[in-house]
């Protein structure tokens, strides 16, 4: 992956940065913002690394997550901004900082969904995760990957390419990956604090969201509602990947999982091959990628799938 000039002169040049990635973050956003907040430091930059949400618990074993504020106040005062894994400020809940403060503004991305905003942009769709553009740009940089950067890398790729099993996965996502391993990443470590170290209220959380599923014309519909996040003791967080199981299913063409959220729904849309979710995402003011995609909207949990299932069945029958 070549790394354009203009980016690597941004890092050398400027001295300041503020990294912010999307709210309700995940190992993409939360490993490339941390991994790059390192190898900045270590040239001797001034970095604060901020997300609004705070880290969830599941990936507290990043080395340096603690580097992450979620308080705005500190935020002040940097004249650069780099935005990872989003492509907008809304998506990091920045809007009032950038109209306010008018900070130059970076755009490090992998999604497709295109939004006119930024100063300076790399956009790289065919990128298995910012993650690995991340390490492309490190080394660029001429920083040497320490352990911790690569342990961050590691679970941003394999996030993002459900641990190397996704059509995102191709000759040089395991080429990057075995570079990360030989750095100090621990494949096995990270796969079972990704995914052997759920909590009870968890688990509990995702029977009773699997109980919900209703399956039409190929569209496998979920969802979870506050009372039962309250029922269980979980978050948002605990969510993550809940999508992803009614796919597993060899006639579910789309899984859609609807979480309630204060005004409405989050939809999060996971696809097989060809059908391009982040179309109908897009219909609806989100985004995404091919297979996996989301979006909000408002109102009652039925006119939310009514109208989803309608925009569905027009991708899938052009896509
Ligand atoms: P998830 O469903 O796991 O939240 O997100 C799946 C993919 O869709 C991620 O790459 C995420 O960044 C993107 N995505 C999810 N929700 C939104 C949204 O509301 N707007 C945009 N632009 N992208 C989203
Ligand atoms: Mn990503």
């Amino acid at each position: 992956m070549k790394v354009p000039e203009e980016i690597i002169s941004f890092f050398k040049e400027r001295d300041d940065f503020l990294i912010a990635t999307h709210i309700n973050p995940e190992g993409d956003a939360l490993g490339s913002s941390i991994s790059l907040s390192m190898a900045l430091e270590s040239i001797g930059k001034r970095v604060i690394v901020y997300d609004r949400d705070p880290v969830p618990y599941l990936y507290r074993f990043l080395p340096g997550h603690e580097r992450f504020t979620n308080s705005i106040s500190n935020l002040y005062g940097i004249s650069n901004l780099i935005l990872l894994d989003c492509n907008t400020p809304e998506r990091a809940d920045l809007n009032d900082f950038v109209k306010e403060n008018q900070p130059f503004t970076a755009i490090i991305d992998h999604h497709e969904t295109e939004r006119e905003f930024g100063d300076l942009k790399w956009v790289v769709p065919s990128a298995s995760a910012t993650g690995q553009m991340i390490f492309h740009l490190i080394k660029a940089m001429g920083v040497e990957i320490s352990k911790d950067m690569a342990t961050n890398l590691y679970t941003a790729i394999a996030i993002d390419t459900g641990t190397f099993r996704y059509s995102n996965t191709d000759a040089t996502t395991l080429m990057d990956a075995s570079e990360l391993i030989r750095a100090g990443a621990d494949p096995a470590l990270v796969s079972t604090s990704l995914y052997d170290m759920w909590s009870r209220g968890r688990f509990e959380l995702l029977i009773l969201t699997l109980n919900t599923i209703e399956i039409r014309d190929g569209i496998a519909i979920t969802s979870v509602t506050r009372e039962m996040f309250q029922r269980t003791g979980t978050d948002a967080a605990d969510t993550e990947n809940f999508a992803n199981f009614p796919r597993m299913m060899a006639d579910v063409k789309i899984s859609a999982f609807f979480r309630e959220i204060e005004d409405g729904w989050k939809v999060s849309l996971r696809s097989k091959g060809e059908i391009n979710v982040a179309r109908i995402a897009e219909t609806f003011g989100g985004g995404g990628h091919r297979n996996a995609a989301g979006y909000k909207i408002k109102g009652n949990l039925e006119e939310a799938k009514e109208s989803l299932l309608r925009e569905a069945s027009k991708t899938m029958n052009c896509p």
